[in-house]
Order: structure tokens, then sequence, then C-alpha cells
């Protein structure tokens, strides 16, 4: 089969708050082949993201993403991965490409699935697809009493292992921070796993970070994540020397698996977190999966939006053993809520892997259509972009 139509969405909530809450807005892609249809979703910016997809050439190695896609046999796995490489090349010099094609790449093996009848991370080579000790995902709250109340409710949810991050974490005094820390600890008891989320507010200052390591020691955090931006492998190197029981976590940022191979070998993780709504899609994150194990660095998804992203996310170190963690958001917009029919099942803090056929959820296409925008995007008047059919 040939891979006949790229089409892309976006959707949002009525209103998109300042907040760091990803799930606002989303990044739909349909692509059809051979009478069969994949979907796959961005963690980008929806609109910068259809026009990487649309744009007009700029020179040979700044072309649209779709030009590489459209038109390509899809018969087995190693398309996807000659596919990829033409699109590393002819959208060399365009930023958005690597999240963009993520979404199209996705499609593609939820499509190949779904023909094949067998789910993604069977086609990936794993022979079996383990459950996961998911953690609740939260942003920290306002205050202490606010995120005291978030992990009580986690708690109560079943969740083994917490996270709080962004919020006002790193942004004020020493002692605030530590208040929240031990806020999330005294609501999450003992014997839950905490983990917290910088959301690269030092930059790469390492002794804004080390000040609050005490605190994460203190309240037993088992990571410290994104304390410094991506790329900034020495900021991390230095922390990490410094961190003692608390390890570091980073990577959600990598758009190449080079990059996250620089944070392995430099940055001291202790933790690999992949998107991948924005690494490239499924089969560069799982080199990343395969490429942690040998360096004894442990593998873990990033996602913060729908299932559908959780589904894609998941795939590539389905077969990760001893109950791998895996981050589950727990505060979607209800745009992300109403993405898909199904929700991957959730008992006792372990999640279930997706069983069905490519990534083993439907879209749920009416629940969906109030939180289509419409746009168009028309240069020299020729329209390049126009919102497909929603149907
Ligand atoms: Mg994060």
């Amino acid at each position: 089969m040939h891979i006949e139509s790229i089409d892309a969405f976006s959707f949002a909530m009525p209103e998109i708050r300042d907040v760091g809450d990803g799930s606002q807005d989303a990044c739909l892609i349909r692509v059809r082949a051979g009478g069969w249809t994949g979907w796959g979703e961005c963690e980008a910016a929806p609109l910068p993201t259809i026009a990487a997809l649309v744009c007009p050439m700029s020179h040979s190695a700044c072309k649209p993403v779709s030009a590489s896609v459209l038109g390509e046999r899809l018969e087995s796995p190693a398309d996807i991965h000659r596919i990829a490489a033409r699109v590393r090349a002819n959208s060399l010099d365009l930023l958005q490409a690597d999240h963009a094609f993520s979404g199209v790449e996705i499609a593609l093996w939820d499509l190949l699935g779904r023909r094949e009848g067998t789910p993604v991370w069977s086609l990936l080579g794993a022979r079996e697809a383990l459950p996961k000790t998911a953690y609740a995902s939260c942003l920290f709250g306002d205050d202490p009493g606010q995120t005291y109340a978030k992990s009580r409710q986690a708690r109560a949810h079943g969740y083994r292992a917490v996270k709080f991050g962004w919020g006002p974490y790193g942004r004020g005094a020493v002692a605030a921070d530590r208040g929240q820390v031990q806020a999330a600890r005294a609501g999450i008891g003992p014997d839950c796993l905490l983990l917290v989320d910088a959301g690269t507010v030092w930059e790469e200052s390492v002794e804004d970070a080390a000040l609050r390591l005490p605190a994460l020691a203190e309240a037993d955090a088992t990571w410290l994540e994104e304390p410094f931006v991506g790329g900034a492998t020495g900021a991390y190197q230095a922390l990490a020397r410094r961190a003692g029981t608390v390890s570091l976590a980073g990577g959600e940022g990598c758009h190449t698996v080079h990059q996250a191979a620089q944070l392995l070998a430099h940055g001291g993780v202790g933790y690999i977190q992949i998107d991948t709504g924005r690494i490239g899609g499924i089969a560069p994150a799982r080199r990343v999966a395969l490429l942690a194990r040998t360096m004894g660095a442990t593998y873990v998804n990033h996602t913060f939006t729908t299932q559908l992203a959780l589904s894609a996310s998941l795939q590539p170190y389905a077969d990760a053993a001893g109950h791998a963690l895996c981050e589950v958001p727990v505060e979607p917009s209800a745009l992300a809520l109403a993405m898909t029919r199904e929700r991957l099942p959730l008992r006792d803090g372990l999640l279930t892997m997706p069983q069905g056929p490519g990534l083993g959820l439907s879209i749920h296409t009416e629940a969906l259509r109030p939180y289509l925008v419409e746009a168009e995007i028309t240069v020299g008047g020729r329209c390049l972009y126009r919102t497909p059919r929603w149907e």
C-alpha cells in the first residue's frame, strides 16, 4: 500500500490558560493508506506544527514534512524507518520537523499495526507487554495545602507513585519549596514513591538546584526531574555528582535520539524520559529505551495529554521488566479526555498495556468535534492548508 493522505487537525479548549498544562490543545494526525487509517498526536503547539507539514520549500534541506511521506510505500517497519530518514534529510533545517513528524510516525505505526492485527509493541520486536507502575502526574498546588490535598487524592485513587511539578516550585524561596515537598510526602504517606519535576526552572544554575537537594533527600524523593534546560548536560552532570540518594531525571525535550544519548552519556541521569510525540515518534524512542538498558539508566515515558499519546508513549518499553514506572496524566483537560473512546485499564496503581491492534484505542469523533479549531494557511493567494473534514 501507499500513503494516500496526511491530515492534521488542531483542537483547543475554549480558553487557553497561562499554566503548565500541555493538554489544553492538541495536534492530531490522521494517515490513510490501502483502506486503513492510523492516528498519532504531536506533543507540540498545533498551528506551527501544521505549518511545518505544509509550508513551501525554503531550500533543498527545508521542505515541508508531508512532501517526504505522501505517496511512499508502507508495508513494513522498514518502510517507516526509510520514511523517517527521508524526512530528516529533506527537512533538516526545519526546526519543527521532528515534532510534526512524530505524530505522522506514530500514525504510521498505528496504521500498520491495525492492518497486521497486532499491537505496535509487537511490531517493534517486544514479545510481551508488561504492566507498568503508574505514577500520577500532577502540577504543584499554589501552596502546600493544595499540594497536600492533591497528593491525598492521588493516593486515594490507588497510585503507588506520585509526581508534582511546575507551579511555584523553584520560583521562590528555598524554604517555600521545602514546604511543598514536605506537603506532598505527608499526603502520599511513607510507602509511595515521590517524584519532583522542576520544569527547567534553574536553567543551568547548579547552585540554585543544589539548594533544594536536602529537602528532597529528607522527603525521600526518588528523582528530581528537569532541573535544567535540555542540552545543559554539564550542569546535569555537576548536580548528579552532588545529588546523593536523589536521582536526576530528564529528556522529555529531546527531539532526536542523539540528544537523549548525550544526556545518558554525559548528564548523569538515572532516568531518561522520552516523549514519542517529540522525539520523532515510536521508533527513535525504542532506540533510546534499548540504549538506556545498556547504560544502566531507566527508561520512562513522558506524556501529559491524552490516552492516545499515553499508548504511543508506552509502546517503546512495553517489555521493560520489573514493574517499570510510567507517567499517567491525572489532570487532563476535557479535550484530552474526549480524544479516545477507551481508557487504558488502571487498577491498584498498575497500568495494563494496550493489547489491541495498533495503539489499541479509537478516536471519539463526536466527543472531539466541539474542540476542533478551523484554520487556513494561504500563501500568495494559494491555499496550502484548510482544516480537513472531521468525520
Ligand atoms: Mg517534566
